[in-house]
């Protein structure tokens, strides 16, 4: 983000704002690491959040960076710690959300992204619900959901079939977020994505800096 202009005077994208937090969720399937991947790769002022899971890692995933995967043990420590801003059992598996990298970067201005279900966004919305964005993503048919899950060619039948069954109790859950976008078209649908994110980044109460900038405007 340019921060000066060529005269080495701050730009107005200087003024100081508070980070968001940006929750895509989805049934399985519909598309949302697909947005979440380019989200990434076009807008280096987003972080992907990296939360933890008991599950086992899946071919070409990396600790650290795709999940922090751990065993039941060290999670439920976690638990008891009170290390995680939520956590929520999928499929069988524990995932949570550590809190430290989150808390500190929204005080920096950090934005965060996070790919986790309806039950980890309601928690993450009572806690911190002001720096919380909440975009849920809908395939366009089930015909196509199905279609999309069978060509990405990660997972077996019977996983397919659970996560078929799964889809219309996740998208029963399209009532608790902020914005719903239909992932018909990809570049369609990462466009609206997108702007949701640039306008709510323009909210007023998330731009910390604009009270000192507009008393200055004023006693210019
Ligand atoms: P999720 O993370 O929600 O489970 P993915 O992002 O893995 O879903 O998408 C599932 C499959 O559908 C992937 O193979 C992806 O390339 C494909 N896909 C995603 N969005 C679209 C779209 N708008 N049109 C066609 N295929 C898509
Ligand atoms: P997967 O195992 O396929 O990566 O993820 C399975 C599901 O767990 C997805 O719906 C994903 O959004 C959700 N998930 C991943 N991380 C978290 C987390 O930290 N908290 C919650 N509540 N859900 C998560």
């Amino acid at each position: 983000m340019k921060r000066m202009d060529d005269t080495g005077k701050p730009t107005v994208d200087a003024l100081h704002r508070r980070g968001l937090m940006f929750i895509l969720s989805s049934p399985s399937g519909a598309g949302k690491t697909t947005i979440a991947r380019m989200l990434l790769q076009h807008d280096p002022a987003i972080r992907m959040s990296i939360s933890a899971t008991t599950r086992p890692m899946r071919p070409g995933e990396v600790d650290g960076q795709d999940y922090i995967f751990v065993d039941q043990a060290e999670f439920n420590r976690m638990v008891a710690d009170e290390q995680f801003l939520e956590w929520a059992t999928v499929f069988g598996n524990s995932y949570g959300t550590p809190k430290a990298q989150v808390k500190a970067g929204l005080r920096e201005g950090q934005d965060f992204l996070f790919d986790i279900d309806w039950q980890g966004t309601q928690q993450l919305y009572q806690k911190l619900e002001t720096d919380v964005v909440r975009v849920f993503l809908l395939p366009p048919s089930i015909d196509e959901l199905r279609r999309r899950l069978t060509g990405r060619g990660t997972d077996a039948p019977e996983v397919i079939q659970a996560r078929m069954d799964r889809a219309r109790a996740e998208i029963s859950h399209w009532d608790g977020y902020d914005y719903v976008v239909v992932n018909d078209d990809i570049d369609r649908c990462f466009a609206k994505v997108s702007q949701i994110l640039a306008a709510e980044r323009m909210k007023r109460a998330r731009q910390t800096g604009l009270i000192g900038f507009v008393r200055g405007l004023m006693a210019d």
